[in-house]
């Protein structure tokens, strides 16, 4: 992945927010895809915590963000529920 220049990042939010952001402090970049618990979802991870279980169109792996996805997620986490063993 090609990251954004720290100039050509300025440039868009003086076009969008003004001159007053002409020279951020600083600028910090993530890249999402590679962040393990998200993966670029704008979801969160969707692995249980406790006995809370998630569900939704965010937390599917696949057609995230899709009705496709919240399907896929509500069968995914009705099967966890059933399968638990505590
Ligand atoms: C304008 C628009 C067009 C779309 N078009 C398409 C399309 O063409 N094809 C497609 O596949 N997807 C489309 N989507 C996306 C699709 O609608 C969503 O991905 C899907 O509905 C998500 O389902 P969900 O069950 O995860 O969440 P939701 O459908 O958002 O369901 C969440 C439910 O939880 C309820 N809720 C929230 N907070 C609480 C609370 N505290 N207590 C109790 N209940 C609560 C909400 O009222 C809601 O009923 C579109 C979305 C939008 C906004």
């Amino acid at each position: 992945m090609t990251r954004a220049a720290p100039n050509m990042i300025a440039s868009t939010l003086v076009k969008y927010s003004g001159p007053g952001l002409a020279e951020p402090s600083g600028i910090a970049d993530q890249d999402q895809m590679a962040d393990e618990p998200t993966r670029g979802r704008y979801g969160g991870a969707a692995k249980p915590i406790g006995r809370i279980h998630w569900a939704g169109a965010e937390t599917s792996d696949i057609w995230n963000g899709y009705m496709d996805g919240a399907i896929r997620s509500g069968r995914r986490a009705a099967a966890e529920i059933l399968t638990r063993t505590s």
